[in-house]
């Protein structure tokens, strides 16, 4: 298996895993392009967002909202604002093909580090403190979803 997200979806590669449900996996970009950067991962292979099945398709938006509330719920992460990004295809920067919502989460004036993070982001600098940040914020984070239910 080459897909590194059906690979995680079947469990044989680690992942910094916040929820799962029957048609998605909820996790932690380990190339953040900022703190607690989150991707919805669905849990069937499917390249494009027109590959979806229906009911999945139908419960992405909910299950964003959710990961959205989550991340405005974790007053240690700070976050003023999220992007929701989905990639359609290699030509629009889509670096795994198999479908996945990016939340962004954004705080005033970051710009100029999510600039720098875009240039730097596949870099193995900083890994040992990233790696302690990531496991901070599965922390948060799944608390913060469970609480939720
Ligand atoms: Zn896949």
């Amino acid at each position: 298996m080459n897909c590194v997200f059906c690979a995680i979806a079947a469990g044989q590669m680690p992942a910094h895993l916040l929820h799962e449900d029957e048609h998605f996996l909820v996790l932690l970009d380990i190339f953040p392009l900022r703190p607690a950067h989150v991707l919805i991962v669905s849990r069937e292979h499917a390249p494009l967002l027109g590959d979806l099945p229906v009911p999945a398709r139908d419960a992405l938006l909910a299950l964003a909202a959710r990961v959205a509330k989550a991340l405005y719920g974790c007053p240690e992460l700070g976050v003023q604002g999220i992007n929701l990004l989905l990639n359609d295809g290699p030509v629009a920067n889509q670096h795994v093909p198999h479908l996945h919502l990016h939340l962004l989460p954004r705080r005033r004036g970051d710009v100029p580090a999510l600039l720098w993070r875009m240039l730097t982001r596949f870099l193995p600098l900083g890994r040992t403190r990233l790696e302690a940040r990531l496991q901070r914020e599965v922390q948060l984070l799944r608390r913060a979803l469970q609480a939720e239910g």
